[in-house]
């Protein structure tokens, strides 16, 4: 079993909550933990879709922020 939020091993010998992130999970339904340590492939298009747009995003704003600095006096 392995947490669906960071993707560390669980152990139910503990308490239900991710060793690492405390995220909890309930060992007897399946949809709260990952039986595998990756991410579901639509999870991962999504990330990787967070993580372009928020670096296009911080591109932007530092050609801006430069632009800015540029055209002033
Ligand atoms: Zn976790």
């Amino acid at each position: 079993m392995y947490c669906k939020r960071c993707y560390a091993p669980l152990t139910v010998a503990e308490a239900p909550r991710c060793p690492n992130c405390q995220r909890l999970f309930d060992p007897t339904k399946p949809k709260t933990f990952l039986q595998r340590p990756f991410p579901s492939a639509g999870k991962i298009v999504i990330q990787i879709f967070g993580t372009t747009i928020v670096g296009i995003a911080a591109a932007y704003l530092v050609a801006l922020h430069q632009a800015v600095r540029h055209s002033g006096h």
